[in-house]
């Protein structure tokens, strides 16, 4: 995004608007500017529809930068997955995909929140980290569709200096390795420049139990369980194994 200075009042009605803080008033020249190291293109800005003299200008944006966009403008459709959005749909449908069993367990790392925000490198950092672990990379994930190698979790190089809102890693593991990767995910938060959290997906047990809650909680994490049901959206697929 930029600014026309052709047509720009200088008015600010548009900075508080940016979860970037990306937009300020440049001393020196008195001018609103968009800071574009900062900028995730993410519109919201322009669909704030706050500045009556049209000057915000978005261009058309070439490779790499816009990933920025697509990971940050929620209404943007992801190429790699066809929805609109950074993840992946069929984390939340498992009753119907059943992509996750009972013997593997599901989650998502989500880098970056408004304010913060996340470069791929540190995204690159936390996907390396728990790759040396074995976990198995959704191939239908928008981050693992930019990763050079997916058993490393080695990014692209073209994209790891792009900035977005956030991104999610998604990948699957056996249960068995679960405490090893919440360990390895605490150790990397020291080595980003930014925040995330993590979506755990298991599947209950019979009696409504659930063992990987338990062994988050003891590896120091604080669960908040958020549960979404869908009735009759589907024929499942899901296999009982
Ligand atoms: S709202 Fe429009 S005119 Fe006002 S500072 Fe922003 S870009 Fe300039
Ligand atoms: S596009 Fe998004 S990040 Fe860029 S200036 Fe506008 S609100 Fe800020």
């Amino acid at each position: 995004m930029y600014i026309n200075q052709g047509v720009c009042t200088q008015c600010t009605l548009c900075v508080p608007y940016c979860p970037m803080r990306a937009i300020a008033s440049d001393e020196t020249t008195g001018h609103v500017e968009i800071d574009q190291e900062e900028c995730v293109e993410c519109e919201s800005c322009l669909r704030a529809d706050v500045c009556s003299k049209g000057a915000l200008t978005m261009p058309v944006l070439g490779w790499p930068r816009i990933l920025r966009n697509r990971f940050s403008n929620p209404l943007t459709t992801h190429p790699d997955t066809g929805i609109p959005g950074r993840g992946t749909e069929e984390m939340k449908t498992n009753e119907v995909t059943g992509r996750f069993t009972r013997d593997r367990v599901g989650i998502s790392v989500e880098l970056g929140r408004p304010g913060t925000g996340t470069r791929f490198y540190d995204v690159e950092k936390v996907a390396m980290a728990v790759a040396r672990l074995g976990v198995r990379f959704d191939p239908h994930n928008p981050v693992t569709c930019l990763m050079e190698d997916t058993t490393t979790g080695k990014m692209r190089e073209d994209v790891r200096g792009e900035k977005v809102l956030s991104a999610i890693i998604g990948f699957d593991l056996p249960r068995e390795k679960i405490v090893p990767v919440l360990d390895k995910l605490k150790e990397v938060t020291f080595d980003i420049d930014t925040v995330f959290s993590l979506d755990l997906v298991c599947r209950m047990e019979e009696d409504e139990s659930n063992a990987t809650i338990t062994l988050s909680k003891e590896r120091g994490f604080i669960p908040s369980i958020n549960g979404k049901v869908n009735v009759g959206l589907g024929k499942p697929r899901a296999r009982e194994d």
